[in-house]
C-alpha cells in the first residue's frame, strides 16, 4: 500500500510534468473508483492549468482556479505521466490529458483509491478532520505529549490515528516505536514528555529516509513500462516478527494491536 512517503515521492515525481501545464481534457473509462468520480473532474478541469501540485496526508491535490481535484491512490494506485498516445493497459482508469503531448494516467487495480473534486475555498470533508502533517512543525513532543493526556489507547493506535498526525502508517509506526525504545502497547497517556519527543523525532527522521530513498525510483516513475513509485524500504522490525532484534538480539515479538499486525522488541521497548 502507497504510504506517505510514496505519496511524496509521487507528488515530487509529478510536480515538473503537471505544474503550470493546462488540462486539455480528461478521459474516465469508467464512472467510479472508491466512490463516483464527482461530474466536475470532466466540465470544469479541463481548460484549467495546474497551479500546484500538492500533499495533505496521502491525498494529492491539483490545485486550479476552478477548484482542485484530490486523488488518493488507495491501496494499490498509481500515477504516471506518459506521452498521449499510450495505449491504456488494464486498470488505466483516469487520464488527465495535457496541453503539451503528455497525459497523467490513474491505474489502481483494486479501485480502492479515488478521484474527486474540492470547490475552491473549501476543504473537502475527507480533509477536514486531519491532524497535522508530520514532517510540519506543528508535529513535536509537545503535541503528542498534549493530545495524549488521558488516552487509554496504545501508543501505537495513538500514533496511528489520522485526527492526531496524518501518514504514519503500520510500517511507520512500528519502526518510529523502536526507534524510541518505546512499546507500541504502552497505554499513550502514560508516555512521558521526554519520550513523546523521542517519538516525534524519530517519525521524522524514519519518513524523511523513506523519502529520501524514494527519490532514487523517480527516473522509473515516468517510463511507461516503469514500476509505480514504491520502493525499497530498509526496516528494523516491521515484517520481522520472530526474527532477532537488530539491537540487543533477542527475538521480536509479535501481535495484533487495533487490528494491526505489531512487531516489537520486549527488552528495547518499554
Ligand atoms: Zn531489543
Amino acid at each position: 500500500m502507497p504510504e506517505l512517503p510514496e505519496v511524496e515521492t509521487t507528488r515530487r515525481g509529478l510536480v515538473p510534468h503537471v505544474e503550470g501545464r493546462t488540462v486539455a481534457r480528461v478521459l474516465l473509462r469508467r464512472p467510479d473508483l472508491r466512490w463516483p468520480i464527482p461530474r466536475e473532474i470532466e466540465i470544469l478541469l479541463p481548460g484549467q492549468r495546474v497551479a500546484a501540485v500538492r500533499r495533505r496526508a496521502k491525498y494529492l491535490l491539483l490545485d486550479t482556479q476552478a477548484g482542485s481535484a484530490l486523488l488518493h491512490l488507495g491501496m494499490s494506485g498509481s500515477l504516471r505521466v506518459l506521452p498521449e498516445a499510450t495505449p491504456p493497459r488494464p486498470h488505466d482508469h483516469v487520464d488527465i490529458v495535457l496541453g503539451d503531448g503528455q497525459l497523467l494516467r490513474f491505474n489502481d487495480p483494486r479501485r480502492f483509491g479515488c478521484v474527486l473534486w474540492q470547490a475552491p475555498g473549501e476543504t473537502h470533508p475527507l480533509l477536514s478532520k486531519l491532524g497535522p502533517e508530520p514532517l510540519s512543525e506543528g508535529f513535536s513532543g509537545d503535541y503528542l505529549f498534549d493530545q495524549s493526556r488521558h488516552r487509554k489507547v496504545p501508543v501505537k493506535t495513538f500514533l496511528m490515528d489520522q485526527t492526531v498526525v496524518v501518514g504514519v502508517g503500520n510500517i511507520y509506526a512500528a519502526e518510529a516505536l523502536f526507534a524510541a525504545g518505546i512499546s507500541p502497547l504502552r497505554p499513550a497517556g502514560k508516555v512521558s514528555r521526554e519520550r513523546y519527543a523521542a517519538l516525534a523525532e524519530a517519525v521524522k527522521t524514519t519518513l524523511t529516509r523513506a523519502i529520501e530513498r524514494g527519490g532514487t525510483t523517480l527516473r522509473d516513475f515516468i517510463h511507461p513500462d516503469g514500476a509505480p513509485g514504491y520502493f525499497e524500504q530498509e526496516l528494523l522490525v516491521y515484517g520481522r516478527d520472530g526474527q532477532p532484534c537488530p539491537r540487543c538480539g533477542r527475538m521480536l515479538k509479535q501481535a495484533s494491536i487495533g487490528q494491526r499486525a505489531t512487531v516489537w522488541c520486549g527488552v528495547c521497548q518499554r
